[in-house]
């Protein structure tokens, strides 16, 4: 079990705590975890798992530089989205892909004292560290838990160059912080926006703030300078998919001042492929042959789907002034964030080695957790 070697005695606090023994008590021994339950709006109904990790960087194998280190600082993520890639390694820790990986949230404690010291190595070379890669670590867990500000202090304090992808607007708590960080080291921000449709964010992503909230936050970061770009995903197939659909998307990305957009279509690996069929078959029962026509290869939509999603994006990008030149190699944009980048549309033919080469590090689940 990965996790029962990280672990090391927890501590108590009666004031707050409802400790109880794990149900997992192989994993999570009742001496090495506090368990705990909150009666406030937005936590009711979920245990969160304090646990003492004894290393939070995750080096990533094979990934590009931009992914080659990760933190995840929380596994599970009370953000729920329905088809999220990351269920699956909740089983890792003997939980469930479902409603456990929803409302079963592992919060390491400790981590910006554990970073401090793996930053402090002689050996550690300042390569830069993706944050949002597994799960959201902006999700509602980080309102109480507080863990970002002192990973922030700790990787601008050691010269180490980030990156944020979230869909939570929580980020903004922090944006002094950002702000002091980026004067130090490059800090590159993405927010997730799939869609602006109402009706399908309160099914498939109930745990978020609102795409109209995410895109407030996208021109709150533009207009502080540290600027934001965005990632447009997942695509959902005869949901979000349209021309008229993909064109205001795009539209509302471009108004709030993003940086680039990139799309991605929806992929259903184990894991999030039942949790997400059931879902379809609850809400949308009318879809469900579609998708598994679309889906009968794998867990990817075919490369002409893909091709014909990228592409109108791409058009719409640019009617909106969304792409922009490259900047050249090793500079920043002026305002201490890395090189803005031109959204990636490159066309592979495998459409599995399109997802990785587009968002490397985004659709891989981080094998080496801590
Ligand atoms: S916010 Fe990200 S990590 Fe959290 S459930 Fe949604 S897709 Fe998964």
């Amino acid at each position: 079990m990965r996790w029962s070697g990280q672990l090391i005695s927890g501590n108590t606090d009666a004031a707050e705590a409802s400790a109880s023994n794990p149900t997992q008590p192989g994993l999570f021994a009742a001496s090495e975890t506090v368990v705990r339950t909150f009666d406030t709006p937005g936590f009711r109904g979920a245990t969160f798992y304090e646990v003492h990790a004894k290393s939070v960087l995750n080096k990533v194998p094979g990934s590009s530089p931009m992914f080659g280190w990760t933190i995840n600082p929380y596994r599970g993520c009370g953000h729920r989205c329905v088809y999220c890639f990351a269920r699956q390694t909740h089983t890792y820790l003997d939980f469930d892909a479902g409603l456990d990986f929803d409302t079963r949230i592992v919060v390491k404690v400790n981590a910006s004292e554990v970073l401090r010291r793996e930053l402090a190595r002689p050996s550690w070379r300042r390569e830069s560290v993706a944050m949002g890669t597994n799960v959201d670590c902006y999700q509602r867990a980080e309102g109480r838990y507080r863990l970002m500000p002192g990973i922030i202090e700790a990787l601008a304090g050691s010269g180490t160059p980030f990156s944020i992808l979230t869909k939570g607007t929580l980020m903004l708590r922090d944006l002094p912080l950002l702000e002091a960080a980026a004067r130090d080291v490059p800090v590159q921000l993405a927010m997730s926006i799939g869609s602006l449709d109402e009706s399908v964010w309160r099914t498939v992503e109930p745990g978020t703030p609102s795409p109209a909230r995410r895109l407030d936050a996208v021109r709150t970061l533009a207009d502080s300078g540290l600027g934001c770009s965005v990632l447009m995903a997942p695509i959902l197939p005869f949901l979000t998919d349209s021309p008229e659909q993909l064109r205001a998307t795009v539209a509302a990305i471009a108004d709030a001042g993003a940086r680039s957009v990139t799309p991605i279509v929806l992929h259903l690996r184990t894991g999030a492929r039942e949790w997400y069929y059931e879902w379809l078959q609850a809400t949308y029962p009318r879809l469900v042959p579609r998708y598994r026509a679309l889906y009968r290869d794998g867990a990817y939509a075919p490369s002409w789907y893909q091709d014909r999603i990228t592409s109108a994006v791409r058009e719409y990008a640019k009617a909106y002034g969304l792409v922009r030149p490259k900047a050249p190699a090793g500079t920043g944009t002026g305002s201490g964030v890395g090189p803005i980048e031109e959204p990636n549309f490159r066309k592979v033919g495998n459409p599995t080695a399109r997802a990785a080469e587009t968002q490397p590090a985004l659709w891989e689940e981080d094998e080496n957790e801590n």
